[in-house]
């Protein structure tokens, strides 16, 4: 398409004026974004695309919901901002929805960011063993592969070396054991979690560091932005009896898994397991304005109840519980709830998933495809046999193969070399079954292209 001088002046001042994240900017391979529909993003020069990822994982119900930008535009209108050093109507609201959902009593705190939600796990998971007198519980052991955020703690608990090395020292304390990998590890995917190397992993890092000295051990339910690993079956009840006897807290990052992702409300409750803390953002108002929550059991809130000025939580968040951004949060929950969308996830994911398998199973380059709910990994090996990682180029041909169709694709984020060979799907929950195969028709033909 030729592009007209409005274009080629947009184009020039995105290269001058925009930071664009993760990648050198390119005005072939950018898409400069109008108007978004359903699962349907129109860029400046009116091509559609389809928009498989939802976002970054996050417009849960779908773009252009006329109802949520009303929700936010009501509540400014009455009152736009107020701290939550006192409080506000919209925020006790959704405190109160997010524990219906959570199905356990739990204390929120608002912030407007993932990587927010994660710091203030952080600060909470170490101050409360200070408020019961363990002083030495500091370090907090997260997965490689996973990704937790950008800020230095957050950044400090993501197992993606890439992404850190060139800002070290980042805060100090974080471990990193294995996660479990159904494709690669000798993990069985319905082992007793006794019996699951990779839990053992944690039990031995607790040990040999010292049970005293742990905080928490932070994890998502099956991790998103490192490849879709979905875990056997015991694996996150495993955790937390590992937790347990260690005396350690169990985060549960939901920024992904979280609003109807894999097909629950919350992706522990795939897992049967109560985590202590569980901290929210993206699908929590489908995007459409920044906000982010870290739940906090009760028992731990109220170690931080004494009168003492030391016993209160030092941690302030300006922006956090934006009353819009809760207004919009709770409209977004409904819509979640009325149109069923946690359940669509399973099913119509259950749906995708099998499609793909069935289509792929004979493709040379296909080792596996996995997920949960509306959250797939595909994952391409040059050799089936060695599962060796496909070659980034040729994985990068896909996507851009896709992108050219009207299609936008995920790969998993920046890991160690050569391992950036797990296509994803995210799309909107709310995605029609149309879409579904224009998924799956334009993917499996730049993948028989290869
Ligand atoms: N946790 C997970 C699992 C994430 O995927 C992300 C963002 N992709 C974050 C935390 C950080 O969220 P944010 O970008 O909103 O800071």
């Amino acid at each position: 398409m030729t592009k007209t001088k409005e274009d080629l002046d947009l184009i020039k001042k995105d290269t001058e004026y925009v930071w664009h994240s993760m990648k050198p900017y390119s005005p072939d391979s950018t898409i400069i974004a109008e108007k978004a529909n359903g699962s349907w993003i129109t860029d400046h020069n009116g091509n559609r695309y389809l928009d498989a990822m939802a976002g970054l994982w996050c417009v849960n119900v779908g773009h252009g919901r006329t109802e949520l930008a009303e929700a936010a535009y009501e509540q400014l209108k009455e009152m736009a901002y107020f701290p939550l050093s006192q409080s506000h109507k919209p925020a006790i609201q959704l405190a109160e929805k997010l524990n219906e959902l959570l199905g356990e009593e739990y204390v929120i705190f608002f912030s407007n960011s993932g990587s927010e939600a994660n710091e203030t796990a952080f600060k909470i998971a170490r101050q409360y063993h200070q408020q019961n007198g363990e002083y030495s519980r500091y370090k907090i052991i997260s997965r490689y592969r996973a990704y937790h955020g950008s800020s230095m703690g957050a950044l400090a608990a993501t197992g993606q070396a890439q992404r850190k090395y060139k800002y070290e020292p980042l805060a100090p304390g974080f471990l990193h054991v294995p996660p479990p990998d159904l494709y690669r590890s000798s993990d069985k995917k319905d082992a007793r979690p006794q019996d699951l190397e990779s839990v053992k992993d944690i039990d031995h890092v607790m040990t040999w560091e010292l049970s005293e000295t742990i905080a928490a051990v932070i994890m998502e339910p099956i991790i998103t932005g490192g490849g879709v690993i979905v875990p056997p079956d015991g694996y996150m009840a495993g955790v937390k009896e590992v937790c347990e006897k260690h005396g350690a807290l169990l985060i549960v990052d939901e920024v992904i898994c979280g609003f109807g992702r894999t097909g629950e409300p919350f992706g522990f409750m795939n897992y049967g397991v109560k985590p202590d803390i569980i901290t929210m953002a993206k699908g929590i108002t489908s995007a459409y304005l920044p906000l982010s929550a870290t739940a906090v059991r009760k028992e731990i809130y109220n170690a931080f109840k004494g009168t003492e000025e030391y016993e209160y939580f030092r941690h302030v968040n300006t922006f956090g519980g934006n009353p819009a951004a809760c207004a919009l949060a709770l409209k977004n929950i409904e819509i979640l709830e009325k149109e069923n969308l946690f359940e669509r996830s399973k099913h119509l994911g259950e749906q995708l998933k099998n499609s793909l398998i069935e289509l792929l199973a004979n493709h040379p380059y296909v080792g596996d495809v996995r997920g949960k709910g509306l959250m797939i990994g595909i994952e391409l090996v040059k050799d089936k046999g060695t599962k060796e990682p496909l070659e980034t180029e040729l994985v990068n041909r896909v996507i851009t193969g896709c992108k050219q169709k009207g299609l936008i694709i995920g790969k998993n984020g920046a890991t160690v070399a050569g391992f950036n060979n797990i296509l994803q799907l995210a799309p909107p929950l709310n995605i029609l079954e149309e879409d579904i195969e224009f998924i799956i028709q334009v993917l499996t033909e730049q993948l028989q292209a290869l």
